[in-house]
């Protein structure tokens, strides 16, 4: 874009270029018909784009039919197996090799301990991406892009981790040092930001484009936010920090404030999931949510990981009725609740999302 905010030529074709992209996604098959007459393109702009995709690879025909007139009516998708992806994932602990939409095709356990330094992950992870592609034949020139996933406070723009207590990292520069080794572009995001981006981005409901994740990874309470289909980072890339919402007294929280949801959460859990300690922690954490809805008014609450998993179905009714009774106007509000129905994949999911709307961007 030009600094007057105008598009230039070349940006404005590869603006419809995207569109017509994310069209087809949006499709998943569509006739080249269809697209003339629902994108607001000429003919033969159309015809040109389709032309370049088919010849990226980024097209294919899913199949011929026939028009109204007789002609042949070509059907098209998106030829998701041209390109691969490679996925860092933190929280399930594993580099996979993906195609453009998330479909896992190799995958290699990689965990590390939290004395590594960003450095030593970013040489660790180059040799084994080498390892990898080799392992499936695959030449790093195929690979279309890199997403790493990491748990934390993390700059998406400036490619950075600014702060992670899992890891014990603070401002690792990953994009920086992972651009020195790699041929292809990197991308980098919050776990919960992928999960709740992978959840959304396999949702059957157009109508939902609102929708809150409630993270619980080793008791520890993050959050994420979607609104309008976008996910929401903040002004300092710190949205989501559910868990140090101020709710009782407790001990010191890891950020070293007291009176944290988490911190309260890990208190109540510290001897076990009992019933009672889960019915318990199940009543700060719904009041905690219910505060979350009244500000975010998602159309959807994602309930993902550890302490969620362990609920009965009675807890996790007294959960819906916690953030019911807490919420204003909860009879008229368009409001589900469910689990995450990805699981482990959701993640790497959401990264292949992600780099799919950065690379092909509409706005
Ligand atoms: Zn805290």
């Amino acid at each position: 874009m030009k600094n007057n905010g105008f598009l230039s030529h070349a940006d404005s074709a590869s603006l419809n270029k995207n569109l017509i992209i994310n069209y087809i996604k949006s499709k998943g098959i569509v006739s080249q018909t269809q697209i003339w007459e629902d994108v607001n393109l000429s003919r033969a702009s159309v015809s040109q784009i389709i032309k370049q995709l088919t010849e990226m690879d980024l097209i294919k025909v899913a199949g011929i039919g026939e028009s109204k007139g007789g002609r042949r009516r070509l059907a098209l998708t998106l030829n998701y197996d041209s390109k691969q992806l490679i996925i860092y994932d933190w929280m399930t602990k594993q580099l996979c090799v993906t195609n453009l939409n998330g479909v896992v095709i190799s995958a290699e356990p990689f965990g590390f301990d939290s004395g590594t330094s960003p450095e030593q992950f970013c040489q660790i992870l180059y040799q084994k991406t080498e390892i990898l592609l080799k392992k499936i034949n695959v030449d790093s020139s195929q690979i279309f892009a890199m997403g790493l996933v990491f748990p934390g406070l993390v700059d998406t723009i400036g490619g950075k981790v600014l702060y992670s207590l899992e890891m014990n990292w603070n401002d690792a520069e990953i994009f920086d040092m992972t651009q020195k080794m790699f041929r292809f572009p990197v991308y980098i995001d919050r776990t919960a930001n992928m999960i709740l981006l992978g959840e959304y981005s396999r949702l059957q409901d157009s109508s939902i484009r609102n929708a809150l994740l409630i993270l619980s990874d080793n008791t520890r309470l993050g959050s994420a936010l979607l609104q309008d289909g976008k996910i929401i980072h903040g002004g300092n890339n710190m949205n989501g920090e559910l868990g140090h919402i101020r709710v009782a007294d407790s001990p010191v929280c890891n950020c070293g404030k007291k009176g944290c949801l988490e911190a309260k959460v890990i208190e109540i859990l510290s001897h076990g999931y009992d019933t009672a300690s889960l019915s318990l922690a199940v009543e700060y954490i719904g009041i905690a949510i219910s505060t979350a809805v009244n500000i975010f008014d998602p159309c959807l609450i994602l309930l993902y990981g550890d302490i969620f998993e362990k609920l009965s179905d009675r807890l996790l009714s007294r959960l819906n009725s916690y953030i019911f009774d807490n919420i204003v106007n909860s009879d008229s509000r368009n409001l589900k609740i469910t689990y995450s129905f990805l699981g482990r994949s959701a993640s790497i999911t959401g990264m292949c999302e992600n780099i799919f709307r950065k690379s092909f961007p509409i706005v």
